[in-house]
Formats: structure tokens, sequence, C-alpha cells
């Protein structure tokens, strides 16, 4: 995958590692806006990345706390699946992005951010878009940037 110009990662590197992770606890407390929580599904969900390297940037993650594909149950697996096919479609919906990267960093040598909970990034792509990151600009912004995004993507994912 082309790199993509994304300083807010910086942020995220940096900063204070959150003890816990952040897929159960957004689960459990049932305040998805605020947790960029897009969809939930039934063994596993979507949640908006807060430090994209694209625009619609999203993780879809089984609600099983497994950090091994190995050790993820056929059910959640499915269920996964399933809802990155449906997410997918509704990125495509949504943001009529020209390409997808989709993936899996298993451990943290493989450059896993959450390495704990196994989770799928999908990374909405265009033509030229290393490029697309300085139009947004500052770091600051990002946040502004974010709660635009989740609230289009709002439309789309949840019913
Ligand atoms: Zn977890």
């Amino acid at each position: 995958m082309k790199r993509m110009w994304a300083p807010w990662r910086m942020e995220y590197i940096k900063g204070e590692k959150t003890s816990g992770c952040i897929f159960c606890s957004a689960l459990k407390a049932y305040k998805d806006k605020e947790n960029l929580i897009l969809l939930r599904g039934k063994h596993s969900s979507v949640m908006l990345n807060k430090y994209p390297y694209s625009n619609g940037h999203i993780m879809v993650f089984p609600h099983e706390h497994v950090a091994d594909i190995a050790l993820l149950d056929t059910k959640g697996l499915v269920d996964t699946f399933s809802t990155l096919r449906d997410s997918v479609a509704l990125l495509k919906k949504a943001i009529s992005p020209e390409g997808f990267n989709i993936g899996i960093n298993m451990g943290k040598c493989a450059g896993a951010g959450i390495k704990d909970h196994i989770h799928i990034h999908v990374v909405p792509r265009w033509e030229g878009d290393t490029n697309f990151m300085p139009l947004i600009g500052e770091v600051k912004l990002i946040n502004e940037h974010l709660s635009s995004t989740y609230e289009h993507l709002s439309h789309f994912f949840i019913e």
C-alpha cells in the first residue's frame, strides 16, 4: 500500500495508550457517536478509525476479543466477513471510492495498533489520493473532519 500523508497518525503513535480494549469498551459503552461506532451487528461491528489513512477509513471487528484470527470462532468469522461485505457496499454508496485496501495486521511486528483484538481495516482509495490529506491540512482539524464523516456515513450505516 502506498504511504499516505496523515499527520494525525503521529498523535496516535506518540499519544498515551489507553488501557483496555477500545473495541470491547466501545461495545459496552453504548455511546456510539462518541466512540465512532457506525454499525452494531450480532457478532461483529464497525468503527470509524479515529486516526484515518483516508476519508472513510473504518474497522470491522468481531465481538469476540481474540488477538489471532486462528482463534476466532466460525460464527464470528462469518459475521465479520458479512459485515465487511456490507460495509464496502455502504462505503461505495456513501463516498464513491475507486478502490479499497482491505486488510488485517496481526501482531505488533505486523503493524497492529490494537494487537489484542483482531480487526479488518477498510481504507477507501481514490486515484491520486496520496495527496488527499493535505486538503484537510492541520492535525486539529481532524476531529471536525471525523465528526462530519461520521455524520455522513451514519446516514448509510445506521438504520
Ligand atoms: Zn476487545
